[in-house]
């Protein structure tokens, strides 16, 4: 079997600044592509060159937080 090198690579989208992380494959040969965000449907990637990209995945962040601003001075 080839030796297969697989490392993961976080991108963020520029658009909606969602995170995603995608598994990057060493190739003996050129391939490109590019990951469209699916939120915001920009362009979070686009590779070429010896390498391939697969398994995206959205990073499931934390909600933020919307401070517990009670400020129980109700009118
Ligand atoms: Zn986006």
């Amino acid at each position: 079997m080839a030796n297969t090198i697989w490392t993961i690579e976080e991108f963020t989208c520029a658009g909606c600044s969602m995170n995603y992380t995608a598994t990057r494959e060493e190739h003996a040969e050129a391939h490109s592509g590019t990951f469209k965000c699916s939120i915001c449907s920009g362009v979070v990637h686009t590779w070429s060159g010896k390498h391939h990209f697969f398994g995206w995945e959205a990073v499931k962040t934390k909600p933020p937080v919307f401070g517990r601003r009670w400020a129980g001075a109700g009118g």
